[in-house]
Parts: structure tokens; sequence; C-alpha cells
């Protein structure tokens, strides 16, 4: 079989019925695998004998029953390597437990199969600061697949997974599952258990889904979600059935474009996109307005300030003696702590220790980090105001299509300002996803996907993913695929020709 040609939920009603089974489709995305992703780079490693070996007693009837996932590899599997992207975990680290969201997977039927690529430690927008791959976006091979979950989202765009789990600290599932044109949902935070992953800002993290359709990243929200006491922000509510309240109309809702979301510095095609997409909302009976949110500039401030200080406390446990790599080259511990630290870690992840640890210097404390925590009060009052008279927002995932790689590498500062439309969901606890809204045409002959998203008051998934079935259902743009057949030639693993060292 070629499961690239079927969705996540066709291939649930082939299970069910006994057509196949889950150790052929467990083999049929790995033979996906070996035959693309030399030269996509989604994964860093699989596990194939004890995905079939799950896959021998997966239980037709639950609610994944035998569907293999991605998982982006700073979610600990037991028994599996957690690298992060990371030279100071690869090869050197293997987890203990399952993490939380894992857990549920495995109880609704999932089977964990492959562990995606990402920016060292879950920090970055293109997947272009792992230090252990590079990773194409499958529209473009000289494009990024977007970050940090970019792993994931190639996997699934590029027809190496049904479906795939990311985490989004600053907009992480919804920015490349944008770039690579699948559907991303970021849940509300403590919807999905942090238990088991990897911290990068605890105040912002959460895991969520990946796939080709609104309908399977409801299936794979709906098995990870939930409570767990082992994540003490886990949140006990009740989660909707998702599912069931997919298809319900829109019917008379209220849906608001930010204002401050449409000025200079976006893509004109993306604007375009956004205006077509309110169009089909009014068709479907929604009203759409215009709205205002008017600290949305000070949240990319707000968050690099908050996300590095918080990463710079999470970080701090990898110091060569619980985790990881630890240097040889130590004559006393001090020495030990610092050359572990500089030799494995990269360069972006640095610069986030140095700007998260100065924030909250004394001195400097109140002046930046106590300042940012204002700052996100305010930018959830934005929202909390908002959507007590709407439903929704609809905004773009980014101001413009994947980039080239290597285009933003050198500028941190262009690459930070462009997750403008994702940072406020993490930092007001919102919850987000992200879809297919069109596509970008650079006039020679190259078309990218670009993403837009809806964001819902906490705990709204189920609204948001029912509004996100309806746009889908009125267009045609999650119906694309890239071709991948310029995957299919063999790559040699040193030399890719781009220069990009594997
Ligand atoms: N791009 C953002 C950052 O670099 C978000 C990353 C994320 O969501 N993990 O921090």
């Amino acid at each position: 079989m070629r499961f690239e040609d079927y969705s996540l939920i066709e291939i649930r009603a082939l299970l069910r019925k006994r057509e196949i089974t889950a150790a052929e489709v467990v083999r049929a995305v790995h033979e996906a695998i070996e035959e693309r992703d030399s030269a996509l780079g989604a994964y860093l490693t699989r596990d194939l004998e004890a995905a079939l070996e799950e896959a021998g007693k997966a239980d037709a009837g639950a609610l994944l029953g035998g569907i293999p996932v991605a998982l982006k590899d700073n979610i600990s599997v037991r028994g599996q390597p957690c690298s992060c992207g990371s030279r100071i975990l690869a090869g050197k680290y293997t987890a203990p437990f399952d993490a939380g969201a894992v857990q549920k997977l495995r109880a609704a039927g999932g089977i964990p199969f492959g562990r995606t690529n990402l920016d060292e430690f879950a920090m970055g927008s293109s997947t272009e600061n792992s230090a252990l791959q590079a990773t194409r976006n499958p529209w473009s091979p000289d494009h990024v697949p977007g970050g940090s979950s970019g792993g994931s989202a190639a996997a699934v765009a590029g027809g190496e997974a049904l479906g795939a789990l990311g985490s989004d600290t600053g907009g992480s599932i919804r920015q490349p599952a944008a770039f690579c044109g699948c559907v991303g949902l970021k849940p509300s935070y403590g919807r999905v258990s942090r238990y088991g992953l990897v911290a990068y800002a605890s105040s912002l993290d959460q895991i969520g889904p990946l796939a080709r359709s609104v309908e399977d990243a409801a299936l794979l929200y709906q098995a990870i979600a939930g409570h767990d006491p082992k994540d003490s922000t886990s949140l006990s509510a009740a989660v909707d059935d998702s599912l069931e309240l997919l298809r319900d109309g829109v019917r008379g809702w209220r849906v608001g474009i930010p204002r401050e979301y449409i000025q200079e510095g976006i893509d004109p095609q993306v604007r375009q996109v956004l205006e077509a997409a309110a169009s089909v909302l009014e068709e479907a009976g929604v009203a759409v307005e215009e709205v205002s949110l008017p600290h949305t500039e000070q949240s990319v401030a707000a968050y690099y300030v908050i996300a590095t200080a918080e990463a710079s406390a999470n970080l701090a446990r990898f110091d060569g003696v619980r985790y990881g790599h630890r240097s040889e080259r130590a004559e006393d511990v001090l020495e030990m702590y610092c050359r572990t630290r500089d030799e494995g870690f990269g360069a972006e992840v640095k610069r986030r220790i140095l700007l998260g640890t100065y924030v909250l210097s004394s001195g400097y404390y109140d002046a930046y980090y106590l300042k940012a925590q204002k700052l996100r009060t305010l930018i959830r009052a934005d929202f909390t105001s908002v959507f007590s008279k709407f439903d929704a927002l609809l905004a773009p995932a980014a101001p413009g299509p994947a980039f080239r790689l290597g285009e933003c590498a050198d500028d941190p500062l262009r690459m930070y300002l462009a997750d403008i439309f994702t940072i406020p969901a993490n930092l007001a606890g919102l919850c987000a996803i992200s879809l297919p809204g069109g596509l970008h045409r650079d006039g020679q002959g190259l078309t990218l996907p670009i993403g837009l998203q809806f964001l819902g008051a906490p705990l709204s998934e189920a609204r948001m993913l029912r509004l996100a079935w309806n746009f889908e259902q009125a267009t045609e743009w999650w119906k694309l695929r890239p071709s991948l057949a310029r995957f299919r030639e063999t790559r040699s693993a040193s030399d890719d020709g781009l220069g990009i060292s594997r």
C-alpha cells in the first residue's frame, strides 16, 4: 500500500474493518521514510522493531486503533533516545519513562514511531538550529520547514507520517505546519500533559498534534488531551469530544481579525489569503469584524524575555553530571561544568541562556523580567476582552511563507520578529490552530503554502477545531500535496548539494 494517499481517519477505518493490519501500516510508513528521508531529513531516529511489536498487540477498536505517530525528539518515550536536537544529549541519553502525552497516546492505541528533528531544545523557527541535521521543506528542498517542530511538519507533509506530535512554546507547532501546508494545533496551556516534555519555557510549553487535515488533528488531540497528576499545571476540566462536535455549523459566530496583525511587514499575498478566508467564513454565516489587540507589538519582546529567563533555569540541569555529555577535557568540577556546556550547546541555546540569565540578574530583574510579566498580563487582558464578544480570531500564522535555508540564519532578530502572530497565544494560554489557507507564488514557478490561524479562549479546542473544519471543507487548500518525486533521488549523506552537513 502507499499510505500517503490516505488520511489518518481513512487508515483507521481500514484497520477497524481489518482490511489492513497495524504492522502493515508501520511498514508502509517505514518504507516511505526509507525512500525519501535521506533527502528530506525529517527523522533523527526510529525503532522499527519496537513499533512492529506494538503493532502486533494493537487494538483496532481503540481511538487510534494501531496508527503510528511520529514524535518530536524532545518528548520522552521509554527506552528511546531523546536528543532535543542537541549534542549535549544525542547518543548519550535514553529516556527512562514515557511522557504523559505518550502514555495517553498508547492507551488510545497509538504507536510511537520515529523521532523527528527540531531546533535545539525547541529554540528556533526553522529547524536550522538542530545540531544534528538539516530538514527541508517538502514543497521546496531549498526552503526551511519552519520550526521548531520542523521535522514533525516535514514528516507529515512529506508523506512520511500520518500524524505527529510537536511542542509549541511560541509557535513551534503552528508555524511549521503553516510552512509545510499541514494542520497544527496548540492546545490551551495545561490541556495536554507536559510531563516528559523536555522543558524549554515551562509557563508556555504545550504538546499538540500535526496532521494533514483538521479531522486527523482532532483525532490526535482527543487521544492526548486531559488531566495528568504528574504535571501540576495540568487542568482537570473534562475534555470535550471535538470529533463529535466537528461537523456542527458555525452560522451566527463572530470572528475578529486583529487590526494590529494586518499592518505593514506582512507579505501582500498573506494579506490576500486572510481577506479571502474572511469571505469564506462570511459565506458560512460568520460575522467577521476588525478588532484590536493593543499590546500585540510588545508581545515578541515580552516572550523573548520570559522564554529565555525560563530556559536559563530549565537548562541548568545539563551540567555533565545528571544528563548526557560530559567534557573529558576538564581538570576540576567547575571547568567540567563550563566545558561540558560549551561543547554541548549550540550558539542559539547559549545566546538564550545568556539573555535569560541577564534579565533575571539582580539590578536588571525589575527592568526586564518583571516588566515582561506585566506586559504578559496586559496581553492576556487584551484577549479576555475580545473573547467576551467574539468566538474566535482569524490571523495569519506567519508574516510570509517559508524562507530559504540560510536566509535568516545569521539574523536572530529577524527570525524572532517573525513569531509575532504565534507568540501571543502562548503568552495568554490560548488554544490556536493553523491550517492551509492558500498558496504563495513567487513568479518563477515556486509555490509555497500559506497558513492561517484561528485563536480561541482557553479550553475552546473543540470549537476551534469545528471552525477550522468548516473553513477547510469550504476550501481546497488542504488537499494540495507537494510533489515528492524529487526527494526520491538518493543524495549522499554528507553532501546534499547545498553545502549543508547532515
Ligand atoms: N520560534 C520561537 C522560539 O524560537 C518558538 C519556539 C517554540 O515554540 N518552541 O522561541
